[in-house]
């Protein structure tokens, strides 16, 4: 399931960078500006044991997002939609 980002976020921008699928972006205009785009988060399945954005983050705002249960297989298989190899 896709990773959030909740209210507790300070924007401090860690996670962004250490995100293997660019899944997580500043949005102008809301607050926190920082959210995770559920059609590109895998859990970081396929590259990491833990979700290198929750780990990261320093005030714990990076939680599972119950809206978007998915399956190992099915976050593995959405890695390898993202990073197709040529
Ligand atoms: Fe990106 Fe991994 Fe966090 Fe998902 S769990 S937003 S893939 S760093």
């Amino acid at each position: 399931m896709a990773l959030k980002i909740t209210s507790d976020c300070i924007d401090c921008g860690a996670c962004i960078p250490v995100c293997p699928n660019d899944a997580i972006a500043e949005v102008e205009g809301r607050t926190p500006r920082t959210v995770i785009d559920p059609v590109r988060c895998t859990e970081c399945a396929g590259f990491y044991d833990q979700p290198s954005c929750a780990e990261i983050c320093a005030v714990d705002s990076c939680v599972a997002d119950e809206q978007y249960p998915e399956t190992q297989e099915e976050l593995l298989a959405k890695k390898d939609r993202l990073h197709p190899v040529t």
